[in-house]
């Protein structure tokens, strides 16, 4: 049998048709010697069947055809000796030819079609892939591609975690994570690679399917398929290509899932940041963290906690964490921050006996360092077991990270303060600060009491013992005023010799009182021994006392004290 030069992809199919028919031997013995071809609609043809025995060129046919049959796309024909005796067999034989090569080629029209209906909806399923950056999208347009294709087949997913799949796929069962999956489908996940079992049902096997990314696999799909799909290598590539393209997708959702969210955790960071700068007291420190933790964190316990060069625990905010009985746990969170300098993550605190917080299972413990010391730490409790993410966690550690400056800003602060506050040599308050303890309860109180101390005849004390006893003096003197107040009164020294007390919502009489008491106090116990003179004043609400007032009055009756023979309190009312 020999060809006749094809012109077309078309042409080569309608041999393929013809040759697959013809059978030479067969031909010859029911026809003879004979040429048999095939024409296509532009009159060329492309296949021809010949025993040799006659012309096989094209003009020749022409000439000596005996017949053709005409149809649609194409012509068939014989060439066959004049003395031919069975032409009319050949005549029925071609004609019978017709039907049967005219259903091949429409079966070879529906498979073409068929095939281009499928490349449609790759294309079409590629570009949804690609326009969309939800992994369960991505998923849900794989699965209704495939049930398009293979209506007849059962599908389900084994996804590497939770993409929330299942709101709008109900019907297809989905698990997570690899923990209880059959050998194939490990294989499957491990390979990269497609794999086949066999099912109960008699010719029904199951198609284990990777959805494959550059980075991995993120799930596998499993197919039931009779055999044929089964093993019919066109399909598989079919089913593997568009899985494929399906895994990429899924991770370029993936990808950029996680690029949101760091993105996300980047913006909380920065702006934690930005108010932890913002802010230079304690407070309002705690505040700003716990307002950003609570963002991403909604239920949680958290404690601040702060650890001074002797190791003095201070809770800078939640009574939970204040109370004494959490003490000896946070000792220990602390030890082992001292120890290992890493945060802990713990899921299930009864499983850690170490750690004790009552009425919470789930804790995050991040260490607060500073040039690889330790200085204090954030604890964050959860009600439940693993009620916190890995995730959380590193975010948390993060945020922890950039407060540490924060936090020990607040502490320099607040000693910045208190020198400011307190008077060098005798460690009581200075006078600016007696001033606004006294303004605010003019404010807020509805009465108090002032005192103003004067050393008598202080100049001969200093030209008697020197100045340095003269200094030693006026500390003996405030912590005599102070062993003799409430923790609530406030102690300062007012200037040079002169000392001061502020008794807050004291009567003019309770104050003397404690007047008097440090007079005498002080004539007994200094050494050497020394008497001082008081002016005291008060107020009550309803009055219009001022400050200045309060000054001015304390300071006559000092002057009166002193004119009056020093050593005693005066009223000034
Ligand atoms: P009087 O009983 O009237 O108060 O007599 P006095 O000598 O104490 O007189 P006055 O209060 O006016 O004198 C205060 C003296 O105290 C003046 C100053 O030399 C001395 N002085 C003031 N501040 C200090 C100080 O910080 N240390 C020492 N050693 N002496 C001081
Ligand atoms: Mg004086
Ligand atoms: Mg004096």
């Amino acid at each position: 049998m020999k060809n006749i030069e094809l012109s077309s992809d078309e042409t080569a199919q309608y041999r393929r048709m013809w040759e697959d028919i013809l059978d030479t031997k067969e031909v010859r013995d029911l026809f003879g010697p004979c040429t048999l071809f095939l024409k296509n609609d532009h009159g060329e043809t492309v296949s021809a069947y010949t025993d040799g025995t006659l012309p096989e060129k094209t003009e020749t046919f022409k000439e000596e055809k005996l017949f053709q049959i005409e149809e649609r796309f194409w012509t068939a024909g014989a060439i066959i000796n004049r003395d031919q005796p069975n032409s009319t067999g050949l005549y029925f034989f071609l004609s019978g030819l017709i039907p049967f090569l005219k259903r091949r080629l429409q079966e070879q029209y529906r498979i073409g079609k068929e095939k281009d209906k499928r490349y449609a909806l790759m294309v079409q399923v590629t570009k949804k892939f690609h326009s969309s950056m939800k992994a369960a999208a991505v998923l849900k347009e794989i699965v209704q591609a495939l049930e398009f294709i293979y209506p007849d087949s059962r599908i389900a997913l084994h996804l590497a975690q939770d993409w929330e799949v299942h709101s709008d796929m109900g019907h297809i069962d989905c698990s997570f994570g690899f923990q209880n999956i059959n050998e194939k489908m490990q294989q499957t996940y491990l390979l990269g690679q497609i794999q086949t079992a066999d099912t109960e049902k008699e010719g029904i096997s199951v198609l284990y399917i990777p959805l494959l990314g550059k980075q991995g696999v993120y799930g596998v799909l499993s197919m039931e398929a009779g055999q044929q799909l089964v093993e019919d290598e066109k399909e598989r590539d079919y089913i593997k290509t568009l899985t494929d393209t399906g895994g990429s997708a899924l991770e370029n959702a993936e990808l950029y899932q996680q690029s949101r969210t760091l993105i996300k955790d980047l913006q909380l960071i920065n702006e934690t940041s930005h108010f932890l700068n913002s802010t230079r007291k304690f407070e309002e420190t705690v505040e700003s963290m716990q307002r950003q933790i609570e963002k991403f964190i909604p239920e949680s316990r958290q404690g601040y906690i702060l650890m001074d060069d002797v190791r003095n625990l201070r809770m800078l905010n939640d009574e939970y964490f204040q109370a004494p009985e959490r003490m000896e746990t946070i000792f220990r969170v602390m030890d082992y921050f001292e120890r290992n300098h890493e945060a802990v993550f713990t899921g299930d605190l009864l499983e850690e006996p170490s750690y004790h917080f009552d009425g919470f299972r789930s804790m995050m413990a991040v260490p607060m360092k500073q040039s690889d010391e330790l200085k204090g730490a954030v604890i964050v409790l959860g009600i439940e077991p693993k009620t916190f993410t890995f995730h959380q966690f590193k975010l948390l550690q993060s945020l922890v990270h950039h407060s540490t400056l924060a936090f020990m800003n607040a502490v320099l602060h607040e000693k910045l303060e208190k020198l400011v506050i307190t008077d060098h040599l005798t460690k009581l308050h200075s006078r600016r600060y007696l001033e606004q303890q006294m303004s605010d309860s003019l404010n807020k109180e509805n009465q108090g009491t002032f005192l103003l101390f004067d050393i008598d005849n202080f100049k001969s004390i200093n030209d008697n013992f020197g100045h340095q006893t003269g200094d030693s003096l006026i500390v003996q003197v405030g912590e005599i005023m102070e062993q003799n107040i409430r923790s609530q009164d406030t102690a300062a020294r007012w200037g040079g010799e002169e000392l001061a007390v502020y008794l807050p919502q004291t009567s003019l009489e309770a104050g003397r009182k404690v007047a008097d008491r440090i007079v005498r106090h002080v004539e007994t116990a200094s050494y050497p021994s020394v008497t001082i003179s008081c002016g005291a004043s008060s107020w009550i609400s309803g009055g219009e006392t001022t400050l200045h007032d309060l000054f001015l009055s304390a300071d006559q009756a000092l002057y009166r004290a002193k004119r009056e023979g020093k050593n005693q309190v005066v009223y000034e009312i």
